[in-house]
């Protein structure tokens, strides 16, 4: 089957990253972004073929939060349509990455008379979208969709209440050990050595730095803890750089600029958080998968992270890591110390994490995943 894949983001965010791996396992895929970014070059190194078809900014400029003056970025939908269009004439089927791609996929469709499926990785909901958005996704899903691939079951029910009755099958993110297991000890006690946490207990927070991500809850559970180094990895992404800036200033007016460093956007996961002692989630909105936290069991640690949205499909309380409500600092805060005394429970919490993550989330589950959908909603 031939899938073309669209996105209009061209940085390395979770979706994306997604993408990047599904897009590397399925033979003859091809990528259209409506962005210059990173992530032409990571597919591109991978061998998958990739065209960027830069949106104008006023396109990019409307947000998912965004009101009825972001029509203005509907005026560059027809222009893109085209375009992908003509690059959607030898495929089987358009898969749209993210909403914004999702609507100029449903026009491409239809000017190319091929058949559209959304990949959703949102969860649909008044947190994250305005009632505007919301409906427009949901509105094209239901009417020029084949049918919606959902992240998780949270995304799945949040479209359900969002009105979306169109066919969902869910495909959750794939992964591989290779990475994690590639990561020698001594690469591990190097880079130890380099951050200057040597001997210490560490704990890890990975994902752009985005005020629903809770690095604040983490910078404040910290202060509540003795003897725990923190590592905030992520940068801003998506212009949230106010946030980024309040949370460096947050970390000393909370005394913690001895004990917290800042690494921004890191390529090297799977080493860092073998560098930490714990992996931490904290976002306080509910999460529509939650990559890091399968990151954080392959890698071997114990995650503690906050129960919502697809976290809850992925970890299991007390077997598979540690949940905590989120934004609720001081749980996070005795849940490392936990971590930090009770050796048993941090051994058996990570070995049971590895285990699970690595057969519930492969990339063979993935691909076949979105494979049976696609060829079921296609015949
Ligand atoms: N990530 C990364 N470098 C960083 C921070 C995060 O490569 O410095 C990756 C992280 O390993 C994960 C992804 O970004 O694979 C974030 O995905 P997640 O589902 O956690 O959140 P999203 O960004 O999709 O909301």
């Amino acid at each position: 089957m031939q899938i073309l894949f669209l996105d209009h983001v061209g940085s390395l965010g979770g979706a994306e990253l997604c993408l990047l791996e599904l897009a590397s396992r399925l033979p003859g895929a091809r990528v259209v972004l409506l962005e210059e970014g990173p992530l032409e070059a990571a597919l591109k190194a991978r061998g998958v073929a990739t065209l960027v078809i830069p949106a104008p900014a006023h396109f990019h400029d409307a947000s998912r939060e965004g009101g009825l003056a972001q029509l203005g970025a509907a005026a560059a939908v027809p222009g893109l349509a085209r375009q992908v269009a003509r690059e959607a004439k030898t495929a089987d089927v358009i898969v749209a990455n993210s909403q914004k791609a999702f609507v100029v996929a449903a026009l491409a469709g239809r000017l190319a008379r091929k058949p559209v499926v959304w990949y959703l990785h949102d969860i649909l909901s008044g947190e994250h979208f305005s009632r505007l958005n919301r409906s427009l996704g949901v509105y094209l899903a239901n009417h020029h969709s084949r049918g919606v691939l959902a992240n998780s079951e949270a995304s799945l029910r949040a479209f359900r209440a969002a009105g979306g009755r169109a066919e969902v099958s869910i495909v959750y993110n794939g992964f591989s050990t290779e990475p994690f297991d590639a990561v020698s000890e001594a690469e591990v006690l190097a880079l130890r050595r380099e951050l200057g946490v040597e001997g210490a207990f560490v704990a890890g927070i990975f994902g752009r730095l985005s005020p629903w991500k809770g690095q604040n809850v983490f910078l404040q559970a910290l202060a509540q803890t003795e003897q725990t180094r923190g590592l905030v990895v992520g940068d801003a992404l998506f212009g949230e750089d106010a946030y980024a800036k309040k949370l460096r200033a947050e970390a000393s007016e909370l005394g913690l600029s001895e004990r917290v460093q800042f690494l921004g956007f890191r390529r090297d996961v799977p080493a860092l958080m073998k560098a930490c002692d714990v992996v931490v989630h904290a976002s306080t909105a509910p999460e529509p998968f939650g990559r890091v936290v399968v990151e954080g069991m392959l890698a071997g640690r114990p995650v503690v992270a906050a129960q919502a949205g697809g976290v809850t499909e992925i970890l299991r309380h007390r077997e598979t890591g540690l949940l905590t409500l989120p934004g609720d600092a001081g749980a996070l805060a005795s849940a490392l110390t936990r971590l930090r005394t009770e050796t048993g429970l941090r051994e058996r919490l990570a070995a049971a994490g590895r285990e699970y993550a690595e057969t519930a989330f492969s990339h063979e589950e993935a691909v076949s995943a979105l494979t049976d959908a696609l060829e079921t909603w296609l015949e």
